[in-house]
């Protein structure tokens, strides 16, 4: 089991979404991106939809929820949404984790690919998925998800977190904040104007979960390399620069929260590029 000194980690997979190499490519002219992560015949590559639990100090903690189980049929085949090995629900349980063990969940952002699985469906209403968990959720994130604009409307969908304030389970935090001894969450503006990353230490070693700053391994590796999704892309690029040179002092073992190729990895400086290291964890 991947463990610090004092804290257990696990990649629980919500399933992969296939999503259009655009997208996740942006600027890079197709011709550069299709030799190294090959599109099926529409043009789509695979997404993990990678969600990782923490245990640290006591606390059960749950990073990111995955697509969840609301989207309709329309919905399902336009995400090309494929769960092999079950969702995440199904995941937690193969760890012996039920929904009501979890006592925090830390949302990277509040795009649905992130924070479907808040909420489900029961007896005909919507409620949180985690009934005894806090939802710790930036609260510049949430102001931008609460008044979409015309182009993030498509993917901030209100039962995905509306429902939190009802319950009376929704933490809005304001900038980098501390959850546990040694847990904590980081902002990286780009993306979204305030997706955090979520960062373990223990025992003088590392892990740092990127979320949607780097989706893929490339993206870190290049700084020009932006996703067509993120809202700041011109911050994105200061944003890396940073996180590459934190993640490298750090030796940090980085979790991938969409790559399908490297899930584990580690980055290093090879002459002057930045190159990633897949790393195999037990
Ligand atoms: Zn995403």
């Amino acid at each position: 089991m991947p463990k610090l000194q004092n804290v257990e980690y696990h990649i629980l997979s919500d399933g992969v979404a296939w999503v259009d190499g655009g997208g996740a490519f942006g600027l890079v002219p197709r011709t550069i991106w299709a030799e190294l992560f090959p599109p099926d015949e529409r043009n789509r590559i695979p997404f993990g939809l990678n969600c990782v639990l923490i245990r640290s100090e006591g606390q059960t903690i749950l990073v990111d929820t995955g697509y969840g189980t609301k989207l309709d049929e329309k919905a399902r085949q336009r995400t090309g949404l494929e769960r092999p090995d079950g969702d995440l629900s199904e995941a937690l349980s193969r760890l012996g984790v039920t929904v009501e063990e979890v006592d925090i969940v830390i949302n990277t952002h509040l795009h649905a690919d992130h924070c479907g699985g808040n909420t489900i469906y029961q007896g005909g209403s919507l409620v949180p998925t985690f009934p005894n968990a806090q939802y710790l959720i930036q609260r510049l994130e949430w102001a931008d998800a609460i008044a979409p604009n015309e182009r993030t409307r498509a993917t901030y969908l209100p039962e995905n977190y509306r429902p939190l304030e009802g319950s009376g389970q929704l933490k809005l935090i304001n900038g980098p904040t501390r959850v546990t001894g040694e847990v904590r969450t980081a902002i990286a503006r780009g993306h979204t104007r305030a997706h955090q990353l979520v960062i373990v230490e223990s025992g003088g070693e590392t892990v740092l979960f990127v979320a949607d700053m780097t989706s893929l391994h490339y993206h870190f590796e290049r700084l020009a390399w932006v996703a067509s999704y993120d809202v700041e892309p011109l911050e994105s690029i200061e944003t890396k620069r940073y996180w590459q040179q934190w993640a490298v002092e750090r030796d940090a073992l980085i979790i991938f929260q969409h790559d399908t190729q490297i899930p584990f990895g580690k980055l290093r400086l090879d002459g002057a590029n930045f190159k990633v290291k897949p790393v195999s964890i037990g």
